[in-house]
């Protein structure tokens, strides 16, 4: 081991930072949120430093290092572009055995900065012992992304109630098996959808009966329009804990390869015209399910709320005091702009953008055409690929310019996506003759016109 990690405390201690530019900037911000009061010692003093200065319990002194400003501190940083001062610095830090680091020359520290992944309380203080500070900080990223941003309130609830369970159990290794089914059961992930207040509840609870109690919830989320690496943090966490799943035929198998291994998973897709489970009987299920005890997962393709009937899922469960939490997933309409190059709204093209079903009942499609054809307006169709001949000349025949740019986009965001381009004329002709199958998107509007350029997804 290079360094010896260690958390030191700076609260309303003296540091001295010489050096006022941009990098000592950097190393203030985390000095002043551990509490410290900070000299800054610097012949010119960068604006922000100064601006931070003025909330802050952070001195400015403008004026050239001296070895007596080191008098009394506890941490020093250097932080400037001269060398020789830098060495001074150092050299009188180490006389006095004051920590001192100075940015970017390893040689000169008795202490280095970590890169950190910030849940305070929860810290996690990541170092390559000055080797390779980029491996350091991606290895900084990768954690951001696997911790909850909640973990904070958790560690702050366990430590309110850390008291107290010393009281109520007295064994050891039983309180590290109720921490620990704390930490990764139900209570956390009231905290993680911030309903703290109900996970206060819950643990008090627990600390009185100390057994699980197993709640039943119902996790609707949205698996995005198929590729799997447009699910959300929270997505993915919920997949990995639900019992029980119940998917939709638009649900990708890369999504749901991603679901809990020894998860029951049900299919309750419909294709046009074929339903095998019809919504009642979802909705009833979630509730049976639930009740029962287990996380119940209700995985959809895209955004729950977006044409996913998320809403009549959840008012069901409510009307049945079954717990809920609502996932948003990327919805079609901005997955499959995005993977074909259309953006979906341009201040030279759309200033709004509107979505349609193109689901036709009795092959009709009844919708307010006149509206549809405003100018500066980008429409986009779920569910239209039987509909595209009517969408097309409905939209003509109410006025709107047969050349206007239309796009469909086939199985977006996926290694098999396709992009049809033409115009409302010859889109439809096009579409036929590739023979283009569900889930298709459509997308009408002179945005569509840009994908020539901006198209960069190649499958
Ligand atoms: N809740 C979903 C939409 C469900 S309606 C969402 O937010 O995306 C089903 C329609 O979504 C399909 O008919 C199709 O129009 C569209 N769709 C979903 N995934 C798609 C994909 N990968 N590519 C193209 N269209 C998609």
């Amino acid at each position: 081991m290079e360094f010896l990690p260690l958390f030191h405390n700076i609260r309303n201690r003296r540091c001295v930072v010489v050096g006022a530019g941009s990098i000592a900037l950097r190393k203030l911000r985390p000095l002043l949120e551990a509490g410290a009061i900070i000299d800054v010692i610097a012949p010119d003093i960068d604006e922000r430093i100064k601006e931070l200065a003025k909330k802050n319990s952070l001195n400015l002194n403008k004026k050239y290092f001296e070895n007596k400003d080191l008098n009394d501190a506890i941490l020093v940083i250097s932080a400037t572009n001269v060398k020789e001062v830098n060495i001074q610095v150092s050299n009188h830090a180490q006389l006095l055995n004051i920590p001192v680091n100075v940015v970017d020359q390893p040689e000169l520290c008795t202490v280095i900065f970590p890169s950190i992944v910030d849940r305070s309380p929860m810290l996690v203080a990541i170092s390559s012992g000055g080797s390779a500070p980029v491996l350091a900080r991606m290895l900084r990223t990768k954690l951001e992304a696997i911790i909850p941003s909640g973990y904070g309130s958790l560690a702050k609830l366990a430590g309110k109630f850390r008291p107290l369970v010393k009281e109520k159990i007295s064994d050891p290794n039983g309180r590290k098996a109720f921490w620990e089914d704390v930490f990764s059961g139900d209570i956390a992930e009231l905290i993680y959808s911030e309903k703290n207040e109900a996970a206060e509840i819950e643990l008090q609870k627990k600390i009185e009966h100390n057994k699980a109690e197993k709640l039943g919830e119902v996790y609707l989320v949205g698996g995005g329009p198929g590729d799997p690496d447009l699910l959300t943090f929270r997505a993915l966490r919920l997949m990995q804990k639900a019992d029980i799943v119940l998917y939709d035929r638009l649900v990708s198998k890369e999504v749901l390869a991603l679901v809990r291994r020894d998860a029951e998973l049900i299919f309750v897709g419909k294709t046009a015209g074929d339903h095998p489970i019809t919504q009642e009987n979802i909705n009833k299920k979630l509730v049976e399910f639930a009740q029962q005890g287990n996380r119940v997962l209700r995985l959809k393709g895209g955004d729950p709320f977006i044409f996913g009937r998320g809403g009549e899922e959840i008012e069901h469960l409510g009307d049945h005091g079954v717990p809920f939490q609502v996932v948003p997933g990327i919805t079609a309409a901005s997955g499959c702009a995005s993977y074909a190059g259309i953006p979906l709204t341009h201040r030279d093209h759309a200033q709004s953008v509107r979505f349609i079903t193109g689901h036709q009942k009795n092959n009709e499609l009844n919708l307010n055409w006149a509206e549809l054809i405003a100018p500066n307006q980008t429409l986009v169709f779920y569910m239209g690929l039987n509909g595209l001949e009517i969408i097309c000349e409905k939209l003509i025949s109410f006025g709107m310019d047969s050349l206007t740019p239309a796009a469909l986009i086939e199985k977006g965001t996926t290694r098999s996506q396709h992009t049809y381009v033409g115009n409302l004329l010859t889109l439809p002709g096009k579409v036929r003759e590739g023979k283009a199958k569900a889930p298709t998107l459509i997308i009408i509007g002179s945005v569509v016109s840009l994908h020539s350029k901006l198209s960069w997804f190649k499958c």
